[in-house]
């Protein structure tokens, strides 16, 4: 079973081609630049190094030039397209409309159109690179998985805002939640890694350049950080993450600027970007605070703050804790970040071990202290892995 998996942005796409049965990846990569010049950028047989230009005035060219690459020259690892079983699609906003991964139908292209007005930057592209995938290898099955499903398991208390209730049922305006398919592998990994079975109540930290914490009961998500839009919640690396509409109104009156400048800079000025001053990317920022810079100091501090305040407050809705996860850039890789969020909850059964925390290793591992109540995990992420294999499972039930 190969399974091409694509991850279509408004100017970019990420590809991967896997065997989700043997869990085997035979290349992967990624195209930037689509609509100025193009840049494929192409790794396969396990780490060997590929970067073309190719011009890609659209996604069709950028799609074209991906198969050709995977079928032909230097970075081939397949003889032909026909070799690919399956496409499996990332797909940003599935609204209430998909609360699992899909086999793409015209109808399903219909729903997600009508979810543009959720997600105006990335559905379009996702549907785009549906719609080509279908076009250049007619016949084969597209799978779309939505970062949203996961997250349509919260209770109606959880995701509602407190809008007037009509705001809703016109509009569904309400917490969707995203990175879905990275809470639910990280979960699922830790539900896996506890000795518990039923019960179980695991957060997860998903900390990468967006960032996003869930609270997941059973396997099944009850709240997480993320709103109606990816622009809520913490502090990510341009993102602003929670701030009060009352600022955001007073920040346009001031500056004179409209709202969709506004949630420009909310959305890409903010974060560790805006409050360092330096860049949007925690290393360098961590680099900054080490050589006296005061405000990547205040970065980090707020970005290690405001994922502990979502921590407490998960572990109290799930009326107690038995693992917490750290995943993504940051989780797997900050012991920094991840020292200052589990510092002093000692009290909710969390007690991190300094040696295991600042041991590099790249595995799935436990980090808590062998006395330690509750478990911390730190869980690196498989996205891709979900795609695929939830691809595999649509197909195989159609089949
Ligand atoms: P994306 O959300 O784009 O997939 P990643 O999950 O790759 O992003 O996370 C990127 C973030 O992880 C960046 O802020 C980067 O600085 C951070 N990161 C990666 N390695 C380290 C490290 N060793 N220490 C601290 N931060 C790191």
């Amino acid at each position: 079973m190969l399974v091409f998996i694509l991850n279509a942005g408004s100017s970019s796409l990420k590809y991967q081609l896997m065997n989700p049965i043997i869990k085997k990846v035979f290349a992967s990569g990624l195209c930037e630049r689509i609509g100025i010049d193009g840049v494929l950028k192409h790794e396969y047989n396990d780490g060997k190094k590929l970067t073309l230009e190719v011009s890609m005035p659209t996604h069709k060219e950028a799609i074209e030039a991906v198969l050709s690459t995977l079928t032909t020259g230097e970075g081939k690892v397949i003889d032909s397209i026909n070799d690919i079983d399956a496409i499996g699609h990332r797909a940003v906003h599935g609204g209430e409309e998909f609360s699992g991964s899909v086999l793409v139908t015209d109808r399903v292209i219909e729903t997600m159109k009508r979810l543009i007005p959720l997600a105006p930057l990335h559905n379009p592209a996702n549907i785009l690179g549906m719609e080509i995938c279908q076009e250049l290898m007619p016949g084969k099955p597209n799978v779309a998985v939505f970062d949203t499903a996961f997250h349509q398991t919260m209770p109606d208390y959880a995701y509602m805002y407190a809008l007037p209730y009509d705001q809703y049922t016109k509009h569904g305006i309400r917490k969707y939640g995203f990175h879905g398919t990275s809470h639910y592998f990280v979960s699922n990994e830790a539900r896996q890694m506890l000795d518990k079975k039923y019960n179980t109540r695991i957060v997860v930290c998903h900390l990468g350049n967006g960032s996003s914490v869930s609270a997941v009961l059973d396997g099944k998500c009850i709240d997480t950080s993320m709103g109606l839009t990816p622009v809520q919640g913490l502090m990510m690396g341009t993102r602003s993450g929670d701030v009060g509409a009352g600022a955001l109104q007073y920040m346009m009156t001031q500056e004179k600027i409209s709202i969709d400048d506004a949630l420009n800079i909310m959305n890409k000025e903010s974060g560790i970007l805006g409050i360092s001053g330096k860049s949007s990317d925690l290393r360098e920022v961590l680099e900054g605070m080490q050589n006296g810079d005061d405000r990547c100091r205040l970065a980090v501090e707020m970005v290690a703050y405001n994922i502990k305040k979502y921590v407490g407050g998960y572990v109290a809705a799930l009326d107690g804790i038995d693992a917490l996860c750290f995943t993504g850039g940051i989780g797997e890789n900050s012991a920094l970040i991840r020292e200052i969020v589990c510092s002093g909850l000692d009290g909710m059964g969390l007690n991190l071990d300094p040696t295991k925390n600042n041991k590099r290793r790249h595995d799935a591992r436990d980090i808590a202290t062998n006395s330690s109540t509750s478990r911390i995990f730190v869980i690196p992420t498989n996205e891709e892995y979900v795609i695929a294999n939830d691809t595999f499972k649509v197909v195989s039930e159609i089949r």
